[in-house]
């Protein structure tokens, strides 16, 4: 048995995930935040495999592990693959590995026959995605798609510790220079696909191991303050009240429910509270998030408004005031029709039916859209869907599949730039 034959690609790829999860920050929970010993570790372990693959590999000055398997043409575009290996504070294994570690195994595979591809294949091993030490997004895809911002370089993780200084720390050159000269020449793009676990229970409920992305979501999110007046709880009648709170709460199942109407869309209150709340104070403010999202823009700005007239409707009705501060807004990233038809057609040749869905979490391809087309090949998740959590699981012959639409794909994704 040998682990580039076809046949072993998930289960190889499902080894070498393990073998990354024993590199955490924390000694009871997977957790990688970036530049750590352990994130090190990681990125030793990935530059190691894409060598034994048969790439060419280098790290680049935001700690990117990068391989590359030329094709017998060098004038050949450039496919772009990858995900990040960063994780969530106690995260799971897959979350971002899979779409590292599944293009090595398919890379080692071509390498052991020999098989050249039309495009050069790029691997990135994104070195942080998911914003836990300088609550940064996307620190790692914006610096290949031209679009780091510079500001970042001066920001301190918890310990008071500079990006900049952990980057020199690292052995990067740590200059903004060093880190522009990283974007990406869109013209010598065949474009880009992500493979990433699903995070979410659809795939698993329709019993179907693989979908192809349409959309990854941008959120909106807006942070909500409700202000009453505060006073006993004893005394005010329950007509005499301005009750923040109260009026939070029918706002939350306003949002609920305007955001039950479209299939792709969602809304969520994660964060609720009353600061300095008492139990025998009728609440006198009350401040809480909001973030909807739906596959589309139009679909979730039309969610927005609705809800933000349903809200100061409920306001004015019991008296109290509203203030709605918008943090972010982060258009769709559609996947390119032509890329997302042609993994379409390699997910129905491997026998399964190709079936199309929004991602609700943004992925590195959302920031890659900016510099070429993207589409995304979602992989289903075990245990109910959930991710971002030890929980989070896959079966060995889902990435196996994966793995196969995945090497159908780079060969048949046309050598001439897009
Ligand atoms: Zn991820």
């Amino acid at each position: 048995m040998n682990p580039t034959d076809l046949d072993q690609l998930g289960a190889r790829i499902l080894q070498m995930a393990d073998q990354l999860a024993a590199h955490s920050d924390q000694p009871d929970a997977l957790t990688v935040a970036y530049l750590t010993p352990a994130h090190r570790a990681v990125a030793a372990g990935l530059q190691r495999w894409m060598r034994e693959a048969g790439m060419q590999m280098h790290i680049d000055a935001v700690g990117n592990v990068v391989g590359r398997y030329a094709a017998a043409d060098p004038t050949a575009p450039v496919l772009m693959t990858g995900s990040h290996f960063d994780t969530v504070r106690n995260g799971g294994k897959y979350d971002g590995r899979l779409g590292i570690l599944l293009p090595i195994a398919v890379v080692s595979h071509l390498h052991a026959r020999g098989e050249r591809l039309p495009c050069h294949l790029e691997v990135v091993g994104f070195a942080e995605e998911e914003g836990l030490r300088f609550r940064s997004s996307f620190l790692a895809s914006s610096a290949l798609a031209g679009q780091f911002d510079a500001q970042l370089l001066d920001r301190a993780d918890a310990d008071g510790v500079p990006l900049r200084d952990a980057m020199r720390a690292a052995g990067l050159p740590a200059t903004l220079e060093s880190i522009t000269a990283l974007a990406r020449d869109p013209q010598r793009l065949a474009g880009f696909i992500e493979v990433h676990i699903e995070q979410g229970p659809v795939l698993l409920e329709r019993g179907l191991p693989l979908g192809v992305v349409t959309s990854i979501a941008g959120s909106l999110r807006m942070v909500a303050t409700v202000t009453g007046v505060a006073g006993h709880a004893g005394t005010t009648p329950m007509a005499m009240r301005k009750d923040a709170a109260a009026a939070a709460a029918e706002m939350l199942l306003a949002i609920e429910r305007r955001c039950s109407q479209a299939p792709t869309l969602v809304g969520t209150v994660g964060m609720l509270g009353v600061p300095n709340g008492a139990t025998n104070v009728i609440p006198g403010r009350c401040e809480f998030s909001i973030d909807i999202r739906a596959g589309d823009d139009p679909t979730r700005d039309a969610a927005v408004s609705d809800v933000i007239a349903a809200c100061e409707a409920i306001a004015a009705q019991r008296g109290v005031a509203l203030e709605l501060q918008r943090t972010m807004r982060v258009p769709c990233a559609p996947c390119a029709p032509a890329l997302m038809d042609l993994l379409a057609q390699c997910v129905a040749r491997a026998g399964v039916a190709p079936y199309r869905l929004p991602s609700g979490a943004g992925h590195d391809a959302m920031m890659i859209q900016r510099l070429t087309e993207v589409c995304m090949l979602f992989v289903r998740c075990g245990n109910g869907g959930i991710s971002h959590n030890p929980l989070e699981t896959m079966t060995a012959a889902d990435a196996q599949l994966a793995a196969q639409v995945f090497l159908d794909f780079i060969r048949h994704v046309p050598g001439t730039p897009r």
